[in-house]
């Protein structure tokens, strides 16, 4: 398959991507089921490297039903590279030229290899803090929930990528990411 690129106007002015890190993003379209139960299409946008292992993963949510609100790029309107927008959107996403929240390190989001899942049933908590805010904390018996066991870290953690659940000074629930090492 032949995946699409973003086009220039994908390019956040506030903080512009260096051209060898945006050209490698790919646009994977996917289908799933709505969280009203109703076939829904959308997008995530990866570093080309992963783009297989999010085509199969969309694959798998489709074929388990698993429900996602939506999967737009975080540069489309309404987000507009707007994390915490796309969050409390409960918005699927991937690529995003930014720093982890809260820090001035890059995250792995900036790179396209990282992906955040439902991000309203799958907050980050951090010091007692749930982001986004107004979201409740993490329930995995909640649908859209991910629960360690799903289908989603097992068969993410068996290609190598990480799991922000697992981590321990805090968790992230709806991230996952897979490094360059
Ligand atoms: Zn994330």
């Amino acid at each position: 398959m032949i995946l699409g690129k973003l086009s220039q106007e994908e390019q956040n002015p506030a903080a512009p991507c260096p051209p060898e890190v945006f050209e490698r993003q790919v646009m994977v379209p996917g289908r799933f089921y709505t969280f009203g139960r109703r076939k829904s299409a959308g997008v995530i946008v990866v570093d080309r490297g992963v783009a297989d292992e999010i085509t199969e993963l969309f694959d798998m949510i489709f074929a388990h039903r698993f429900p996602i609100a939506s999967a737009i790029p975080i540069s489309y309107p309404p987000f507009r590279w707007n994390d915490e927008r796309s969050m409390i959107a409960n918005n699927t996403s991937g690529f995003n030229y930014r720093a982890i929240a809260g820090t001035n390190r890059l995250s792995w989001h900036a790179l396209g290899r990282a992906i955040d899942i439902n991000p309203w049933f799958n907050p980050l908590e951090k010091n007692g803090v749930v982001r986004p805010a107004g979201a409740e904390r993490y329930d995995p018996t909640r649908r859209g929930a991910i629960a360690p066991d799903s289908f989603i870290v097992r068969f993410l953690k068996a290609h190598d990528w990480e799991w922000g659940g697992d981590w321990r000074d805090y968790k992230d629930y709806q991230h996952f990411q897979k490094p360059l090492h």
